[in-house]
């Protein structure tokens, strides 16, 4: 009988150690794996289309749902960021197929107002993570207008290219998350008279990344050098997420609404809620605050945080996906310790989180300094069991330097 050979290469079975069969034909393990780097070659070089389709499948009550198993609360922003990025991708989609009736959707960058550890840098980040679009976070402290100490608003593009592993194309793509962007509002309403090189002059260097045009990137980021060779990336589909707390701009907003309800009747101020200014804001608010009407005009989407109460606080340390108190458990699951914390204890966290002002960030702190000693002994000691009481709890909290720090 002849001996079967691969079909593309011709060589018989005795020649190699893998033949795999198929309906009419065999294919040898070396024709298999250069087969295999072809096809990888080649859907590397057709990325945007697999990217599209990729996009395609989250339309914005799925984005979410996704969301909401990681951040608690904060309805508001979660639907217009879902709906923001569905309405970005449906217009990187449409540049694709490149319609031609000449509607053109534009971009929606987004800013998040809200106080500090209210959630926003997680907001995007879960967003990055279930588009698998390369994210960077960015600071707006440390940029200041070019040719001044400090960062160029161009290193921005080096973190996101780092994140896309150098890969253009998928960088330009990407979301930039820039936190605390209210430190660049310029001193005041008024357009200043002296130069103002990390307020106002940067919020004019950003608005050339923000309204899409090819910028030369350092790749390193930081600093610019003369020898360095520039990387071009062109910004029109990058998302821009912008970030601030904003501190004191709930009496900006209280002002202009006291003033808008200037003879209306009174009824609007009635329902107003007063613990919660930041739901009101509007862009006149943000220009108010200090920020350049070009550089709002660039953010379509405005949409606050709200803070952080006991029963959000509450719900935080048990519910998203990688809550505090699952990470505890299953701590302890690797030393074959079963952890249960009794949920006077769940309160007692939060209620420190509360009176020591520390908010969402405050509880992993405060959970460190009640399980320390349990996470120092119980991988010696046979337990095989161990219950969180709330008198543990409260003794082991009280000797820790977080008990010290009360504000006054
Ligand atoms: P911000 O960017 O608003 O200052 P972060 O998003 O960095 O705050 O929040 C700090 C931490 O607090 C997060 O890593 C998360 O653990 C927790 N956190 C804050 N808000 C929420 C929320 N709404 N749901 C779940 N966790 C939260």
């Amino acid at each position: 009988m002849k001996e079967i050979t691969c079909s593309f290469c011709g060589r018989k079975k005795s020649e190699v150690s893998i033949l795999i069969a198929g309906i009419s034909g065999h294919i040898c393990e070396d024709c298999a794996t250069q087969a295999n780097a072809i096809v990888s070659e080649e859907s590397k070089s057709k990325l945007p289309a697999s990217s599209d389709k990729d996009l395609e499948l989250h339309k914005p009550a799925d984005i979410k749902r996704f969301i909401d198993e990681f951040v608690i609360g904060q309805d508001d922003a979660k639907k217009s960021l879902s709906v923001a990025v569905y309405n970005h991708y449906k217009r990187l989609m449409q540049k694709s197929a490149k319609d031609s009736d000449g509607v053109e959707i534009e971009k929606s960058n987004i800013i998040l107002v809200g106080e500090t550890g209210t959630g926003k840098t997680l907001l995007a980040k879960t967003i990055a993570k279930m588009l698998h679009v390369p994210f960077c976070i960015a600071d707006a402290t440390v940029l200041t207008e070019a040719g001044y100490v400090g960062e160029d608003v161009e290193s921005i593009l080096s973190r996101l290219l780092q994140d896309a592993e150098y890969d253009v194309q998928r960088a330009e793509r990407g979301i930039v998350f820039i936190d605390e962007i209210d430190k660049i509002a310029r001193k005041s309403d008024n357009p200043s008279i002296t130069r103002d090189v990390s307020g106002e002059g940067v919020q004019q260097a950003l608005l050339k990344l923000l309204e899409g045009s090819i910028i030369n990137v350092p790749p390193q980021g930081g600093r610019k050098h003369p020898e360095q060779k520039m990387i071009q990336v062109n910004t029109a589909n990058v998302l821009f997420v912008c970030g601030g707390a904003f501190d004191g701009i709930d009496k900006i907003i209280e002002r202009r609404m006291n003033t808008a309800a200037i003879g209306y009747s009174s009824k609007s101020e009635e329902s107003v809620d007063k613990e919660n200014l930041l739901q009101y804001v509007s862009p006149l608010d943000l220009k108010r605050f200090g920020l350049i009407p070009e550089l709002i005009g660039r953010f379509p989407v405005l949409t606050h945080l709200d803070p952080l109460n006991e029963t959000t606080l509450r719900r935080i340390l048990t519910e998203p996906k990688n809550a505090l108190v699952k990470q505890y458990v299953k701590l302890f699951e690797m030393d074959g310790v079963k952890l249960t914390f009794d949920k006077k204890v769940l309160d007692f966290i939060v209620e420190k989180a509360i009176e020591y002002k520390l908010g969402a960030r405050g509880l992993r702190g405060i959970c460190e300094a009640i399980m320390m000693d349990a996470m120092y002994e119980l991988p010696s000691s046979k337990e095989k069991e161990f219950k969180v009481t709330l008198a543990y709890a409260k003794e082991k909290f009280s000797r820790s330097k977080l008990s010290q720090l009360k504000v006054a």
